[in-house]
């Protein structure tokens, strides 16, 4: 009768958790999912838009709920950020780039350059330099073709850490990008003190330029201002034809959207280069 009263009030204690916090389900899932190496990766092509060629991809999470089906980034990442799940997950995801990466490399010849999504949290962890030496060591991909792709509001928050994390990663030859630039606040003040070698575009911004000649020209000058600055620039959110035409009119490197490709699996990256030119 104890057990049973017990078992009963377990129950319902995870029931009641379940409907005050439905942040925590999704967790237990994510949990077990890293654990099963159910959280997988994607890679998205960044194209050389005068040349059309892909020079580089983004790794993007994905992850299939068995009941839910697919659950946003948007989603899950926060919920491991919530949970103390970011560093497994964006390890996993490092690991599992730099895996792929490197037999594409062996397989074809090709060696694109791997952006990785870094959360705050990750960066303001003082041993993350560290660990990303070791999974570069443990899959031989060299350094110098990494780009660790960060947000304005990570660097906005008073976070020496995180910023001291970027240099030290400079240090180790990987570069630094800064993401979704034009949403943030404080864009342009912080653009000259901190350690950014590429601009990433936010895709909004593409979005809006077709339709305002104003968006378009401040779009010119964000990419004029990176270029002074000795950044590349990559836009985000290419999806048409007339955005890669503005875009290579305005002098902007590189480009990446539906346009060129979705993020996929390495199959079918690999399928998607044997068809593009290499320069
Ligand atoms: P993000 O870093 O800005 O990634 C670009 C997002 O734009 C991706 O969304 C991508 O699928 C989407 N996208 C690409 N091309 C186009 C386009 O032409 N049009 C439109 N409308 N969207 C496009 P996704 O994959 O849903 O990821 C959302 C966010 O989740 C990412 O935004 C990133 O902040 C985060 N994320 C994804 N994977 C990871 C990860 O492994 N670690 C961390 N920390 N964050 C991740
Ligand atoms: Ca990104
Ligand atoms: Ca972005
Ligand atoms: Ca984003």
């Amino acid at each position: 009768l104890y057990a049973a009263k017990a078992a009963g009030r377990g129950r319902c204690e995870l029931d009641c958790a379940g409907a005050e916090d439905p942040d925590q389900e999704l967790a237990r899932d994510l949990a077990s999912a890293l654990a099963f190496g159910e959280v997988v990766v994607h890679l998205q092509p960044i194209v050389e838009l005068c040349s059309g060629t892909v020079v580089g991809v983004e790794a993007l999470a994905r992850w299939t709920h068995s009941r839910r089906g697919p659950v946003p980034p948007d989603v899950f990442i926060g919920v491991a950020e919530r949970h103390g799940l970011i560093g497994a997950l964006g390890e996993q995801v490092l690991l599992a780039a730099c895996t792929q990466l490197a037999a594409l490399h062996r397989d074809t010849g090709r060696r694109l350059r791997l952006g990785v999504n870094v959360s705050g949290l990750e960066l303001s962890d003082p041993g993350y330099p560290a660990r990303m030496a070791a999974v570069l060591e443990e899959t031989g991909w060299p350094a110098g073709e990494v780009i660790v792709e960060v947000t304005e509001s990570l660097l906005e928050a008073d976070s020496a850490v995180a910023v001291a994390a970027l240099h030290t990663l400079r240090a180790q030859g990987i570069r630094v990008a800064l993401d979704d630039f034009g949403t943030g606040y404080s864009s342009f003040s912080r653009l000259d003190t901190l350690p950014v070698d590429v601009l990433k575009v936010d895709s909004s911004f593409i979005a809006t330029t077709t339709s305002s000649v104003r968006r378009a020209q401040m779009l010119r000058s964000i990419v004029g201002l990176a270029q002074a600055l000795g950044m590349d620039v990559v836009a985000e959110g290419v999806e048409t034809a007339e955005h890669d035409e503005l875009l290579r009119g305005m002098g902007c490197t590189f480009g990446q959207g539906w346009l060129y490709g979705r993020p996929m699996p390495l199959a079918q990256l690999a399928a998607t280069l044997a068809t593009r030119p290499l320069v």
